[in-house]
């Protein structure tokens, strides 16, 4: 997609002033978007909406000063294409190509650069925030809008959307080699883990763990050179070559859709990992667009519900991420691992970019090193719904940990007005149950 220039961008934002100062519409529009990587139930009521899906296009690539400014709802896909070309990228590109730039600010964005430089939001420079008085707010981390800047991150679009974002772009070099090291025990892996973060030696750290006594943790550093290069977007499988291959090669561009193509792992659902099913599937069929749009036609069919009823007994879906504080993370892989079972795991360390600032709705401690934990798939339940989900919560936060909300949340509503010391539960339950 074409990049549009600023004086476009401003009519656009102008036009949809304007029609919101003509509407009607009485209490807050709900956002409407071509794209969502939302896994949860929400509340299904009669709600107008309000149509941003247009807001989607790469504004300015600045590569002297290293920024560029995009609408809200383009995705890293879009965006990615219009900086590598200036051998620049997003500091933080999170791995499905179908997330946006405002959901990942708005929701919580990681990736294996996170290490470095923390979340999507702690990339961020500004956000042009669409208030619900039809207004827009420059919001950045010194102005005026300070604290709507700070706030934006994890409020799923309670207090706006963001129409516009200067994002700062990092260098980058054309191929990206890769180590796999394999690890047999939990607290040599988390320590291992922890060392390659502090020596900042590389540019990239993730991990996968396929059981507790098979990890692997990934390092990837840019380079001019590549002995060979490895191509993952058909019939080689990459979360396969982790277990086969000791050193990898890809270009800059296939790294960063690296886990695009299967959905992580999660495109066995749909079979495509079957060397047949996946050579008639098609290249370009295979990525987490297509996956998602087939599971949300599943999950609106009630014969296909019934059907894996029926072959699968009940299930529950256990689609999360979640942040542990890094001297923690053997407990809680230890505690996932006998009490939950999905693999396998992805493991992707995050520290904060600036220990010296705050974000209220998401805070971390900004001396300690998390590891995120993703999974995402369902497992064999007799209990009652949310039982495995619930379990996760309540050790997360025994274990000093943090969730995020893009899934099933089953916090209580502790208080109408929260104390200091149940605030971070309280919006976690509000922004579950309206956002
Ligand atoms: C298999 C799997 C793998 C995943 N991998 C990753 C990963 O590698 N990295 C990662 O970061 N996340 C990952 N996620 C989580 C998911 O991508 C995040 O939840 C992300 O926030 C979704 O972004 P989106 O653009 O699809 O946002 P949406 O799902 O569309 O929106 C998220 C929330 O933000 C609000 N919102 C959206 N746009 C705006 C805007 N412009 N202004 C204000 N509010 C807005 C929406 O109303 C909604 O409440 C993964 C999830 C799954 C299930």
């Amino acid at each position: 997609m074409a990049m549009i220039s600023p004086e476009d961008h401003a009519r656009k934002r102008d036009a949809l002033i304007e029609t919101l100062r003509a509407s009607s519409a009485a209490g807050p529009l709900a956002l409407e978007k071509s794209t969502s990587n939302l896994f949860r139930q929400r509340i299904q009521e009669p709600r107008q909406k309000l149509d941003l899906r247009h807001f989607n296009r790469v504004i300015h690539v600045n590569e002297h000063e290293r920024y560029a400014d995009v609408e809200g709802m383009t995705t890293y896909e879009d965006l990615v294409r219009d900086t590598l070309p200036f051998q620049l990228m997003p500091a933080v590109v999170p791995q499905l190509k179908s997330i946006t730039i405002g959901g990942a600010t708005a929701g919580i964005g990681i990736e294996s650069s996170s290490f470095k430089y923390g979340f999507v939001h702690e990339t961020l420079l500004a956000i042009d925030v669409l208030l619900p008085d039809g207004t827009v707010a420059v919001a950045t981390k010194e102005n005026e809008h300070r604290e709507l800047f700070f706030g934006f991150a994890n409020s799923y679009g309670t207090l706006g959307y963001a129409l516009k974002v200067k994002v700062q772009l990092v260098p980058v070099k054309k191929f990206v080699a890769l180590t796999h090291e394999r690890y047999t025990d939990l607290d040599t892996y988390f320590r291992a883990l922890g060392q390659v973060c502090q020596n900042r030696q590389v540019d990239f750290v993730d991990g996968t763990m396929f059981h507790e006594q098979e990890l692997y943790l990934t390092t990837g550093t840019f380079t001019d050179q590549a002995e060979w290069l490895s191509d993952y977007t058909y019939r080689q499988i990459y979360y396969r070559s982790i277990t086969r291959k000791k050193i990898d090669y890809l270009t800059t561009h296939d790294y960063l859709w690296r886990w695009d193509t299967d959905w992580f792992w999660c495109s066995k659902h749909f079979l495509a990992q079957q060397p047949l099913v996946r050579w008639l599937w098609g290249r370009e069929r295979l990525n987490s667009k297509v996956y998602w749009k087939l599971r949300k036609r599943f999950n609106d069919s009630r014969l296909a519900q019934l059907a894996a009823r029926a072959l699968g007994g009940r299930q529950e879906a256990v689609i999360q991420d979640v942040e542990i504080p890094l001297e923690q993370a053997p407990a809680f892989a230890r505690f996932f691992n006998q009490e939950i079972g999905i693999t396998p795991v992805w493991i992707c360390p995050v520290a904060a970019y600036d220990p010296s600032v705050s974000y209220p709705l998401y805070p971390m401690n900004p001396r300690t090193l998390y590891v995120n934990f993703g999974f995402w798939d369902s497992v064999r339940s007799d209990h009652e719904e949310g039982y495995f989900n619930k379990k996760i919560e309540a050790k997360v936060r025994e274990l000093g940990g943090k969730k995020s909300l893009y899934s099933n949340a089953f916090y209580t509503r502790r208080a109408q007005t929260p104390s200091a010391t149940c605030l971070g539960e309280y919006v976690a339950w509000e922004i579950s149950t309206r956002s």
